[in-house]
């Protein structure tokens, strides 16, 4: 294993575990399980490692004005590897100018690892910029970066994710559009950390409109998606290196000028742990008279690692979104998870309304109008929920989490009735999870693919046997094959294996 240089320019380091000695490969698997990302591969590189400029050719000569306003970076931690957290703090030091950056300001909120305690203080106490405070319990992120904002005193913040690196020339242009506009909030082109490796991924080619991917909203869920331009703005740009609006937010990355997030209320302190701030944030900054932008320029990677749901953590976040739909949606909080709270009471959102109401914001509508007409809003359809097999009983089709993908297989799993299991028949005739439909072009296999919109192959019938369903696409009939569990299309018959019964588990949606 060649460890002279890891991580250098960005490159990953892959660890063939196989070939570490026994001890080694059982604090990598340790690492892994505690914080689902190798903290163990992250302890080989460097806490400063230098990244490379990758830049746009004509990024260079736009962002030159040294008149800027300063930024506080506000970064929060709950358990994240050391290595990790300081190798964020470096990347921000490395490539700022330092007239830019007034303070960076740690929140520790309520971390158990002892060596985010004295030994981390030790540390930072060599960057005359870095504050860092301790919330005194567990405060989610939500109010942990508030605790961080509220100590903050620039005009503009970034919120940063304590597993990022920044990229050289990152700030300057997410301050140049909020100084030239201070309601708009700004995102940079988000690159990705591989949470095994630590090799940073560019993602976005801002050349070409088709591989380059939007955050957009997705219902029933109030997550985001990752979605191509439209054509529209798409032709509205007249250079690469023009911001691109965007309807919503990853949530990892955000620059905000003070009087804007102040004057949006800041986040609903409201919303527990983790998830709904970025929706939140992003809806109003559009219903309220502002906006928010990708910019080409900025260059920022994120780790993105897996969250693996818990009970608990799933209904957390199902309350928060019910406030997040209650206090902006109008009636098409109708189309969210437990907009009616009955999966857990989301508490007093009478402030954020009359927050709303005093800001004279627009409407949920304008949303569909002016910001995303293409957002996907699941119909009314007939049917709405778990699509179960008859002759195997308890296996459910489930689209095995993949929200937004090429060809993903389609899975057969004990049903459980969540996320994954929530199938949409739309007015398209889609079968469809959030922006992954059920598709027919691929022989006899059936999977899931990105929705397309254009029918074809995932254009389906539904047809309604007594308290059964069959699942036809082109005159072909899904079934399953009994050993193989597997999803099949194959001629119809008068089987048990080729019906399904649809169960309608949500609430009826209005029309
Ligand atoms: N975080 C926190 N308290 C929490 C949960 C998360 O301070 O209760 C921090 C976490 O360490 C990270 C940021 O909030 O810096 C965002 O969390 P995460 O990265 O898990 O969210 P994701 O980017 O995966 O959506
Ligand atoms: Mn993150």
């Amino acid at each position: 294993m060649n460890l002279t240089h890891p991580g250098v320019g960005g490159t990953g380091l892959l660890l063939d575990v196989s070939k570490l000695p026994k001890e080694e490969a059982e604090k990598f698997q340790r690492s892994l399980e505690q914080r689902e990302y190798s903290s163990y591969t992250s302890s080989l590189i460097p806490l400063q490692r230098s990244l490379p400029d990758i830049r746009l050719k004509g990024c260079h000569s736009l962002y030159t004005d040294l008149s800027l306003p300063e930024t506080s970076v506000i970064i929060i931690f709950y358990n994240e590897h050391w290595s990790v957290v300081l190798r964020t703090i470096h990347s921000i030091m490395d490539n700022t100018p330092p007239h830019l950056i007034k303070e960076v300001i740690l929140v520790d909120d309520a971390s158990t690892d002892k060596v985010l305690k004295e030994p981390l203080e030790e540390y930072v106490s060599r960057f005359r910029k870095v504050q860092l405070l301790r919330a005194e319990s567990r405060q989610g992120l939500i109010r942990a970066r508030m605790i961080g904002f509220q100590q903050s005193t620039a005009p503009v913040a970034v919120f940063m994710d304590a597993h990022c690196e920044c990229f050289p020339g990152w700030l300057e242009p997410l301050v140049t559009r909020i100084a030239e506009n201070q309601s708009i909030i700004t995102t940079p082109t988000l690159h990705s950390l591989d949470s095994r490796s630590f090799k940073i991924v560019k993602i976005h080619e801002w050349g070409k409109r088709k591989s380059l991917l939007i955050p957009t909203l997705t219902f029933p869920n109030l997550l985001f998606t990752w979605s191509s331009m439209s054509e529209e703005e798409w032709k509205k740009r007249t250079r690469e290196t023009d911001p691109v609006r965007s309807p919503a937010m990853v949530g990892c990355v955000i620059a905000v000028s003070r009087s804007w997030f102040k004057k949006l209320g800041m986040f609903d302190p409201g919303l527990e742990i983790w998830g709904g701030e970025n929706t939140e944030l992003s809806i109003k900054t559009w219903l309220c008279g502002g906006g928010l932008e990708i910019i080409p320029c900025s260059n920022v990677a994120h780790m993105y690692h897996p969250h693996r749901p818990s009970e608990e953590s799933d209904i957390r976040y199902k309350r928060n979104i019910a406030r997040v739909s209650n206090v902006w949606l109008d009636k098409y909080k109708h189309y969210t998870d437990n907009y009616d709270g009955s999966i857990a009471d989301y508490g007093d959102i009478s402030d954020r309304i009359a927050l709303r109401d005093s800001l004279k914001c627009h409407p949920f509508e304008f949303y569909l109008t002016n910001v995303n007409p293409y957002q996907f809003i699941p119909g009314n359809g007939i049917y709405t929920g778990l699509i179960r097999n008859v002759e195997l009983g308890i296996d459910c089709l489930d689209s095995g989490g993949r929200q937004n993908g090429d060809k993903v297989n389609v899975l057969l799993y004990s049903c459980h009735g969540k996320g994954n299991q929530l199938w949409d028949f739309t007015d398209r005739r889609e079968i469809r999870i959030g922006g992954q439909c059920l598709d027919s072009g691929y022989g006899d296999n059936v999977v899931t693919k990105k929705c397309h919109g254009l029918r074809g192959n995932q254009e389906w019938e539904v047809i309604s046997l007594e308290g059964h369903v069959l699942l036809k696409s082109h005159g072909y009939c899904v079934g399953v094959t009994k050993s193989e569990s597997a999803l099949v299309l194959g001629k119809c018959h008068n089987s048990a294996l080729q019906q399904w019964i649809w169960k309608q588990n949500r609430k009826p949606r209005i029309s």
